[in-house]
């Protein structure tokens, strides 16, 4: 690089820097993902840590949108603009282009760009092959700011198709028994279905009130997901040999316990983690992710040859020190707010849902 295209270049705590909302552009006047109300935000994608009502201006994806008028109401934020995939929008002298990010439906990697200098945001991510939502594109820039959710080396997870056979033979062995799967609401029950579906498995798949408007947005959006019927209203006696999908706070719940011998399922990355199954009661735990795990995360650094690498949240310490041994800047951003999206929210939609 030429002295004179360095000195144009800006400083990257010029073009983002975390405060106490989330990442903040200042020369744009917007934050990514903020955790609290502000003037203009940009999402990601809409899971409830990240995409929060009450903001003057939202750009997201068409999808991410839609999944917030859902979950928060028409009246989420002052005004709405749809931003379509590589799209460059310019707000001053800085432009945000949106990539998929592989994480949910809609969800997208935010590339900000001026003077030379590109930082992208990565949001949540993964590279594993997902049926539902458009594949992670990887961005060559300056830095990269990146979740880290599972990142330590324990966090390696297997083939989701895998997982999913360990369900179907579960079921085809205890015909007698309901299999009750937790998953979070948005994204991987969905991703959960698809994968059954790609399985070859015909019968309805049930699920839990929590789960059905956005199940019924995939579906709308063209995601196959076969016959889906809900349990409200069923007759529980005839779901033996049945799979319930569910969300996680819901399989403790007396909901699960009304179905026949049932047996409790959990999908998530966390489930790697035999000690949490355990505690949760999870008799068959299957570790499908929606989120890179430690391979992934080192593959994608690799990958966008970034010099500097910002941790937005999650297990940073680790990932952090790894970039050190690379030879690459790294740094925890210690953003606070943002986390296994579900937990928290799930407890408020099993509650507002008609089970
Ligand atoms: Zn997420
Ligand atoms: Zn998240």
């Amino acid at each position: 690089m030429t002295l004179a295209r360095q000195s144009a270049r800006r400083r990257p705590s010029e073009l983002l820097l975390p405060t106490p909302a989330g990442l903040f552009c200042p020369p744009a006047d917007i934050h990514i993902d903020p955790v609290r109300p502000v003037a203009r935000a940009l999402i990601t994608h809409g899971h409830s840590d990240h995409a929060r009502a009450g903001h003057g201006a939202v750009l997201a994806t068409r999808e991410t949108l839609a999944i917030m008028a859902l979950r928060c109401g028409e009246g989420f934020a002052g005004s709405q603009q749809a931003v379509a995939p590589g799209e460059v929008v310019r707000i001053g002298e800085v432009t945000f282009r949106f990539v998929p990010a592989g994480h949910v439906l809609g969800s997208a990697q935010i590339v900000v760009e001026s003077r030379n200098l590109r930082i992208v945001v990565s949001g949540d991510y993964k590279r594993e092959r997902d049926p539902t939502c458009a594949a992670f594109e990887p961005v060559p820039c300056d830095i990269f700011i990146t979740e880290a959710t599972f990142g330590l080396p324990v966090f390696r997870h297997p083939p989701a198709d895998g997982e999913v056979g360990k369900l179907l033979e579960s079921v085809r062995l205890f015909p007698e028994r309901t299999h009750i799967v937790g998953a979070y609401s948005l994204g991987k029950a969905q991703r959960v279905m698809a994968l059954i579906r790609e399985a070859g498995y015909e019968r309805p798949i049930h699920i839990h009130g929590a789960v059905e408007k956005i199940t019924e947005y995939y579906q709308a959006e063209g995601i196959p997901l076969g016959e889906i019927r809900m349990v409200a209203g069923a007759d529980r006696k005839a779901l033996a040999g049945e799979i319930v999908i569910c969300p996680p706070s819901a399989t403790q719940d007396l909901w699960a316990r009304r179905f026949p011998d049932p047996v409790t399922a959990f999908a998530s990355g966390w489930m790697r983690i035999r000690a949490r199954a355990r505690q949760k009661g999870v008799e068959l735990p299957l570790v499908i992710s929606d989120h890179a795990d430690w391979d992934d995360l080192l593959a994608t650094i690799r990958e966008v040859q970034a010099g500097e690498i910002w941790v937005t949240h999650g297990e940073a310490d680790a990932l952090v020190h790894w970039c050190g041994t690379a030879g690459l800047r790294a740094k925890p951003l210690h953003l606070v707010g943002y986390g296994d999206e579900g937990e928290a929210e799930d407890a408020g939609e099993v509650a507002d849902a008609a089970v």
